[in-house]
This record gives C-alpha cells, sequence and structure tokens, in this order.
C-alpha cells in the first residue's frame, strides 16, 4: 500500500505551474483576446510553433552563457534518444519554423502567444511555466520596423489600460564591432574591481561581462555606475541607428528612458534593446521585453535576415492589471410556469446579442428559487416570462442592482441588452 504523505503529493501541482480557472482565466483570455485583434489589426500573421524543439534551436541562439541555457531548460533525452526541450522562448523558434518552411525570403511579419517554460525559482511573477504573447518582423533591416513594433507595445498596453504605470526604456546594443569593442573595455574595467563584485558577477565576468550589467546587487550597482557606457563605442552605422531610433519615437511623441545598463540576457540581440518596466524595485519588473537580432538567423543555419520583436510575459500584465475589473456581465432568463419554457428557450436561442454577455437559463425549481439562483450566479438582473407578458409579446426586465422592473418587447430584447452593457 501507498503511505499517506505519498498519496497526498499526488495532487499537487507542479511548482511554479498554475491552473487557470474561474477569473483568472477570464483575465487571460481577455489579454489574449485584445492582442489578437490588434495584431490581426496591423497585418501580423499568427504562428504558432511545436512546444517541443531541437535543443539545439535555443544553445546555438540564445548563448551559452543566457540565463536560459545555463541554468533554465527544460530539456531532456526522449525514448528515441533526442535531445528535446520545452521551448523556454518564442523567438528563435519562429526562426527556426522561418527557415524550416523555406519562408526566409519573404517579409514575415507574425505574433503569437502560447506557454514557454523555464526551470526558475517560482515567486510571484516567475513561474516555471508562463505564457508569452509576442511579435516578431522579419526581413526588414530597417529602424522603421523597429519603431513599428514599439508602436505595437504601445497601442496593446494602451488598449489594457496598464501604459501608464510602465516606463519605456531603451539602449542601443550595437553591431557586432561596437560590441567587441565594447567588451573588452568593459572587461578590463570589471577585472579591475574584481575583488568587490558579488559571485554571480564574477561569474558572469568570465563568460559575458555584458551580464554584469544586469545585476540587482547594491555593490555590483555601484561598480557599474563608473563602468564605460556602451554608447561612447558605437561605430557610425550603430550610432546612426540609434538616433533614428530616437529621432522616430520623439516624433511619435512616445516616451522613453535612455538606460545604458540595458543589455538584454541573450546573445541574438544587437541594435535597439527595449523594455517596458513598473517602477517598482523587484527583479521581476520587466512586462514587455525586445530588441533587434540580426544573427539569430544565420547561428541556427539560416540565411543571414535580420529582424525585431518583443515579447510580453501574460502573468506579469495579470499582476499589472489585478486592480481592473474585466467585465463578466451575466443576465438571466426564467418562466413563471412551466408551460412557457421553451418559448424562453426559442426567445434565448433567436438573440443577437455581443458574446462577451452571458445568458443563463434557469429551468427548474419554483419562482423564489428561481430567483436566488440567478442572484447566486452573479446576474445583473433577469428577463422573466409569465402569461401575461406572454400575451403582450412581452417580457419583464429586473435589474437586481436598482430592483427597477420594466417590460421589454419580445423582438427589442437585443436591442435592449445592447444598450443597456455595451453602449
Ligand atoms: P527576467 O529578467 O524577468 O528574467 P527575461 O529577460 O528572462 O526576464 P525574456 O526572455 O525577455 O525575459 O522574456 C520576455 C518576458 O517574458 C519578460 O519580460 C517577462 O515579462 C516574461 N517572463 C520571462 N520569464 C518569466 C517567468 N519565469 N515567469 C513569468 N514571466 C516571465
Ligand atoms: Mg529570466
Amino acid at each position: 500500500m501507498e503511505k499517506k504523505s505519498n498519496i497526498l503529493q499526488k495532487v499537487k501541482k507542479v511548482k511554479g505551474t498554475r491552473d487557470l480557472l474561474g477569473n483568472e482565466i477570464i483575465l487571460h483570455n481577455h489579454i489574449i483576446a485584445k492582442f489578437q485583434k490588434l495584431c490581426n489589426s496591423l497585418n501580423f500573421s499568427q504562428i504558432s510553433t511545436p512546444i517541443l524543439e531541437y535543443i539545439q534551436i535555443f544553445t546555438k541562439s540564445l548563448g551559452l552563457s543566457s540565463d536560459i541555457v545555463s541554468k533554465e531548460m527544460y530539456n531532456f533525452e526522449d525514448q528515441g534518444k533526442e535531445q528535446l526541450v520545452l521551448r523556454p522562448e518564442g523567438t528563435a523558434a519562429i526562426a527556426r519554423a522561418i527557415i524550416t518552411n523555406s519562408i526566409e525570403n519573404d517579409l514575415n511579419k507574425f505574433f503569437y502567444h502560447g506557454p514557454m517554460f523555464r526551470r526558475e525559482r517560482p515567486q510571484s511573477g516567475r513561474l516555471r511555466q508562463f505564457h508569452q504573447v509576442g511579435i516578431e518582423y522579419v526581413g526588414a533591416n530597417n529602424i522603421l520596423s523597429d519603431l513599428e513594433v514599439i508602436i505595437v507595445a504601445e497601442e496593446f498596453l494602451k488598449d489594457l489600460k496598464i501604459r501608464k504605470k510602465l516606463v519605456l526604456e531603451i539602449n542601443s546594443l550595437g553591431n557586432e564591432i561596437s560590441r567587441k569593442k565594447y567588451n573588452e573595455s568593459l572587461k578590463n574595467y570589471l577585472q579591475e574591481n574584481f575583488s568587490h563584485l558579488s559571485d554571480l558577477s564574477k561569474e558572469r565576468l568570465k563568460k559575458n561581462p555584458l551580464r554584469v550589467l544586469d545585476s540587482k546587487e547594491e555593490n555590483d550597482i555601484k561598480i557599474v555606475q563608473n563602468s564605460p557606457n556602451i554608447i561612447d563605442f558605437l561605430d557610425y552605422e550603430s550610432k546612426s541607428m540609434f538616433e533614428d531610433l530616437i529621432n522616430g519615437l520623439e516624433k511619435l511623441s512616445i516616451n522613453y528612458n535612455i538606460n545604458r545598463y540595458l543589455v538584454r540576457g541573450l546573445d541574438y540581440y544587437n541594435h535597439s534593446a527595449f523594455e517596458y518596466v513598473t517602477e517598482e524595485k523587484k527583479s521581476q519588473n520587466t512586462v514587455l521585453a525586445g530588441g533587434r537580432y540580426n544573427q539569430l538567423f544565420a547561428s541556427i543555419g539560416g540565411k543571414d535576415i535580420s529582424g525585431v520583436g518583443w515579447a510580453a510575459g501574460v502573468e506579469r500584465i495579470e499582476m499589472q492589471m489585478n486592480d481592473l475589473k474585466t467585465r463578466d456581465d451575466k443576465v438571466c432568463f426564467f418562466s413563471t410556469n412551466k408551460e412557457l419554457d421553451l418559448e424562453v428557450l426559442k426567445i434565448i436561442a433567436d438573440l443577437k446579442i455581443n458574446s462577451s454577455l452571458k445568458i443563463h437559463f434557469i429551468n427548474s425549481g419554483n419562482f423564489k428559487k428561481k430567483f436566488s439562483k440567478a442572484n447566486k450566479i452573479g446576474a445583473t438582473g433577469s428577463f422573466i416570462l409569465g402569461e401575461d407578458e406572454w400575451k403582450l409579446k412581452k417580457i419583464t426586465w429586473k435589474d437586481f442592482s436598482t430592483g427597477v422592473q420594466e417590460l421589454v418587447e419580445l423582438g427589442n430584447i437585443d436591442k435592449f441588452l445592447n444598450k443597456k452593457f455595451f453602449e
């Protein structure tokens, strides 16, 4: 027989994962629906790649020193001895799909959403299975496409009513030549201060000095404040791309801060890097992050094409929206006697109203019970069909919050509801 503790263990969910139900899944779907609608209207096409990928797709592109590859990937060998990974992010997988489907010569504007997997220390805003929405603009080596993806981010965050809570931070990582020069100089500077760095930064310095700029440790921050500035190392091409980005943002009246410490954690980024962050000083304060990647495709065996895009954490968006109520309007229908139940069902079947309103038919119980059921499910009000109303081809509407009762023509229910809930 199994021990009691083992039985209990079985019903636990995996650490860092979430079941989505009730209001949580309503909010989750609301965010994704807004995202899809916006992307469709801006001519981004949806792409959905598998959750399973070969491990090389990520090891070759993100870089061995990235947090993801060095410690966060869920990778395993399957029964056929293939090295697989539960995708930790979307961009490299989409680049793989573009190469696999031989559409590298096209101009590709994609959007995606779905679960991602990283073995991190679970905490608020940091899960092991989380969800991202994201876009990729591939094949355009032009700052106008960087600006276009930032506009999509702006519109998306405004639509969710959280843009004002966030700050857009930008930086340039320059091209390969500029970054190499900068890396050298930063490395030398950090070596001089080696003994004062945190253990994590000492480790990062060995593999990728840029990552030290990411540190949240107080001592590291002090050292980093006097470090060389990447902007001073940008060559002509890199500098003019960064200037074009800034001029564009100014012209578009998009608020931004230049943050010279913003480096992003992955190897494939260059030139523009940006993040929408909250003002909290937490390590989970980035809601949406992205940038330009001009080496990604070549790093996994594709042509030398460039792209720019971003991804946002759906759970982090949800945290910003917790104080904003999403609409969950419900309306009930019931009859005063059994003989009219089929008439009520027919009325409901004929309704043409906005699908975000939930219609619930109460088909059992006496009059009093039906009322209390409607109250229990949290309906705004109920339509009640009785003999007298039926003869007049009308129905009674009772608003539960005001207690007001009125007669509505049967042919006018759609209009009545649309006016009440959607105008
Ligand atoms: P962080 O610095 O928070 O670890 P990151 O740089 O690893 O983020 P990206 O790979 O750029 O994150 O992913 C884009 C976005 O996905 C992040 O800005 C964040 O909103 C979200 N995200 C990343 N990791 C997680 C996670 N473990 N749990 C929830 N959301 C996450
Ligand atoms: Mg991370």
